[in-house]
């Protein structure tokens, strides 16, 4: 199993995954504005969102 590494600019997406054994883990991504560990949602849109300030950032690059 080889991983793609050639598609850098699509890597925006992908920093906050981390693909094991065929499965994908999702990483803590930290809220850039106060530092807190974000949560993911899925619905009704793939976003991360802080529960602390309340900064929301929306996950692009599906189609
Ligand atoms: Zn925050």
């Amino acid at each position: 199993m080889a991983k793609k590494e050639a598609s850098e600019a699509k890597a925006s997406v992908r920093l906050y995954y981390e693909i094991s054994d065929g499965k994908v883990k999702l990483k803590n991504k930290k809220c850039p504005r106060c530092g807190s560990v974000m949560a993911h949602h899925l619905k009704p849109v793939e976003r991360w969102a802080c529960g602390k300030c309340g900064y929301t950032e929306f996950v692009s690059g599906k189609k």
